[in-house]
């Protein structure tokens, strides 16, 4: 699966299945209540704009990532079931 990553240093969007998930903390509850990822996640291989291996607070990424890291908070993924 490919997630979309943003090269701080060119400020350029691409995409690349090779990455890591570090520092898996699960999902914690913010001072706001809100619920979100505290993770971390770190390229396998080096980006394609400035050959660093960039690391991305899990917060920072798109819902995709919420569907791998915390299979139970599934909200982002579209439903496709017909209420009928
Ligand atoms: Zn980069």
């Amino acid at each position: 699966m490919n997630f979309i990553f943003t090269c701080p240093e060119a400020g350029k969007i691409f995409e690349t299945p090779d990455f890591t998930i570090t520092e898996n903390h699960g999902v914690v509850i913010d001072a706001d209540g809100r619920r979100r990822l505290e993770a971390r996640v770190t390229l396998d291989g080096p980006c394609p704009y400035c050959g660093q291996r960039h690391t991305y607070r899990a917060d920072e990424m798109i819902c995709p990532f919420e569907a791998v890291a915390a299979p139970v908070e599934r909200k982002c993924q579209v439903s496709e079931e017909e209420n009928g």
